[in-house]
Parts: C-alpha cells; sequence; structure tokens
C-alpha cells in the first residue's frame, strides 16, 4: 500500500485532517455528482449501503436504501473519532507525507468485525 497507518495520532492531527475535510464538505459527489445534503443516484460508487454498511454497488442487499451524500467521504467521521490516520508515502497523487484517513483500515475492521493483522500493535 502507498500509505502507512500512523499508530499514534495525536488529537491535534485529527482535528487538522476532519476540519480540512469539512471545510471541503460543500462539493458535489465525486462520483455520481450529487449535491450534499442530497441522496446518491442508483449507481454510483460512493454510496454506501443502509442495511450493511458496505459499498451498495457490490454488497447485494435487497434493499440496501437511500444513502445521502454529505460532503464527507464515507468513513471520515469513524476514522476521525476511532484515530485512524495514516501518511501517505508514494508521492503520487498526495505529496508524500501527506495525512489521510486511513478509510481501508475503518473499511475492513467493519466488514470483518476485526483488526486486520497488520493493524495489530503488539504491546
Ligand atoms: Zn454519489
Ligand atoms: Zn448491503
Amino acid at each position: 500500500m502507498p500509505w502507512e497507518s500512523i499508530k499514534n495520532p495525536t488529537k491535534k492531527m485529527l482535528d487538522d485532517l476532519y476540519q480540512e475535510q469539512v471545510r471541503s464538505a460543500n462539493k458535489p459527489c465525486p462520483d455520481c455528482g450529487v449535491k450534499p445534503g442530497k441522496a446518491h443516484s442508483m449507481n454510483c460508487d460512493v454510496a454506501r449501503c443502509q442495511a450493511c454498511g458496505g459499498q451498495r454497488l457490490s454488497c447485494g442487499c435487497k434493499k440496501p436504501g437511500e444513502d445521502v451524500w454529505d460532503g464527507l467521504w464515507p468513513g471520515t467521521k469513524e476514522c476521525y473519532e476511532k484515530g485512524y490516520v495514516a501518511k501517505w508515502v508514494s508521492g503520487w497523487p498526495f505529496d508524500s507525507g501527506r495525512l489521510i484517513f486511513d478509510y481501508d483500515r475503518w473499511a475492513v475492521e467493519r466488514v470483518t468485525g476485526s483488526r486486520p493483522s497488520e493493524y495489530v500493535v503488539s504491546p
């Protein structure tokens, strides 16, 4: 992966990152282009299933429901609350060293109900 999890992010790191996301939260959905406050289109990549919380396009639930785009990437609030931050290390498309929320970690944990082994911090 082109990023590394940060094991103990500071409160400031989290706050700064979250504020940055919130400031740009008035943008339309990057996939279906809907404005914040409106439901994603049915074939939107970003929309989350209301039944299982997975990606609506791929989860296969019969009644996934409508997902409203709130301007934040799914998992942003959760990563903020749980303190899941990663540092981008590969260069493109971000600057090296840029902090991002660790959406993958959140997604894996949500789907499997457990932490992926690479994130288990040994005592
Ligand atoms: Zn969308
Ligand atoms: Zn589902």
